[in-house]
């Protein structure tokens, strides 16, 4: 078979299979759905609500909250014009949320809303290993809480998902960015540092040099990391209150015995951050699993009067998967059927056919063969299938109003009365249900 269609690059399809395409091992729907379930399972333990949010945003909107200097506001949006509306399709989730919560007062439902997402973001990135245009994030945002052990808890809960898979060797850095007026005092003592060498940048820090100076930081270039190691350092401009903030976020984090590390040189690529930055780390991965922080002016940008405190992670679900490949974990396979129908003749068809919709509708799962093939290619299928039971039936049964039921683990066979099918594999049926 062929098409002469595609999907298009930096996306992927999931399918009922495992495969591998452009070096990144793709699991099946049933990895997907297993995944999920346990990071949802861990949102619960954790106290946290679901939210969902539209694919698409006012451009606008995603510009100001995610910061007009940012990577994915100046290079990455897949942003597009109908009638007078901008639009892109949501590169990030903490943006809407933040959205959605001013919008729809949720502060009225709790002082202290403990939300949580799971869902595709979009972004217009050169492809690689784990880096995706459609990749999938889960994280969650704690709203209208300034005590440091909320930062703890975001600490506590994006943990607690890598633990459920039995994940180790991260590596947790967290700084603190301060506050709006420190990180400018910073900011303008960086570049007043940087501007004499100005020529020995790269065009992107040259850029960055004019706009947003912290993220040179962020360099990967061996000569502007050695430049910087004699550049002022965001500690030295952090007042009494902040350091004593961090400390305690710090303090918290340690009495729940998860280790990290603080590195002054974190700044994390979005422009809503302020005081508490962290991000995790695998060695098998070159790039963040999770990147989290507080933004608390992020809602006064939004447009509401006063700033509302909040916290939160973001980390990318095929990241998770890598790791999760590179550990060699082992998922459960895709459910089976309960029982696979096989019909000899025509009368026999149409009897499967009506009882696959009676047992069905019994909450049992069931197969049955549909191209109307010879006994042999539907009891290949039926082995294919792996369902425990097969039920064989033929003209003869029927008119016995027999059926013969194959147990195809221990290889025997009983024919038993038809009435009695439901019954017979229900007592056989122990999945959880
Ligand atoms: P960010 O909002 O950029 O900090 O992203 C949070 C997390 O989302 C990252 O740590 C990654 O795990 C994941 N992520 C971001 N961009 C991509 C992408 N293009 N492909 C796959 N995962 C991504």
């Amino acid at each position: 078979m062929q098409t002469s269609f595609r999907n298009i690059k930096g996306t992927f399809d999931v399918l009922p299979h495992d495969y591998t395409a452009a070096g990144n091992q793709t699991y099946g729907s049933a990895a997907w759905l297993f995944v999920e379930r346990r990071i949802r399972e861990v949102f619960e333990r954790y106290d946290f609500r679901e939210v969902r949010t539209p694919m698409f945003e006012p451009t606008e909107m995603i510009a100001r909250g995610v910061g007009e200097t940012s990577d994915i506001v100046t290079k990455e949006m897949f942003a597009w014009t109908k009638g007078d509306t901008n639009y892109v399709l949501r590169p990030e989730l903490t943006a809407p949320i933040m959205r959605a919560y001013l919008q729809h007062r949720l502060d009225q439902q709790g002082p202290v809303q403990r939300l949580s997402y799971i869902g595709p973001c979009f972004r217009a990135e050169r492809p690689a290993r784990g880096r995706f245009r459609q990749f999938h994030q889960f994280g969650v945002e704690i709203i209208g809480s300034s005590d440091p052990r909320s930062d703890a808890e975001v600490v506590a809960v994006l943990m607690a998902v890598y633990g459920a898979f039995g994940i180790k060797n991260l590596r947790l850095r967290m700084n603190t960015l301060g506050t709006p007026e420190e990180r400018a005092a910073y900011k303008a003592a960086l570049r007043t540092f940087l501007l004499p060498h100005r020529e020995a940048l790269s065009d992107i820090s040259r850029e960055r040099l004019e706009k947003n100076p912290l993220r040179i930081l962020d360099t990967k270039l061996e000569h502007e990391q050695a430049l910087l190691t004699e550049a002022p350092v965001l500690t030295d401009f952090l007042g009494g209150e902040t350091r004593a903030f961090f400390d305690r976020v710090c303090g918290y984090v340690q009495d729940l015995g998860i280790p990290f590390i603080t590195d002054p040189k974190l700044v994390r690529g979005l422009d809503y951050y302020a005081h508490t930055t962290f991000e995790l780390e695998s060695e098998a991965l070159n790039g963040a699993l999770a990147g989290a922080g507080r933004y608390d002016l992020l809602a006064k940008d939004f447009g509401n009067p006063n700033p509302v405190p909040a916290v939160g992670f973001a980390a990318g679900m095929e990241r998770l998967f890598v790791v999760l490949n590179d550990a060699g974990y082992v998922f459960p396979n895709p459910l089976t059927p309960d029982v696979f129908l096989v019909a000899m003749g025509a009368e026999a068809e149409n009897w499967v056919f009506r009882k696959a919709q009676s047992l069905r509708t019994a909450g049992i799962r069931v197969a049955f063969d549909l191209k109307g093939r010879s006994m042999k290619a539907q009891m290949r299928e039926a082995d294919r299938s792996r369902a425990p039971f097969v039920v064989i039936v033929g003209d003869q049964e029927l008119s016995a109003q027999a059926v013969n039921l194959k147990n195809m683990a221990e290889g025997t066979q009983e024919t038993i009365p038809e009435d009695r099918l439901l019954q017979k594999i229900q007592s056989l049926n122990h999945h959880p249900s």
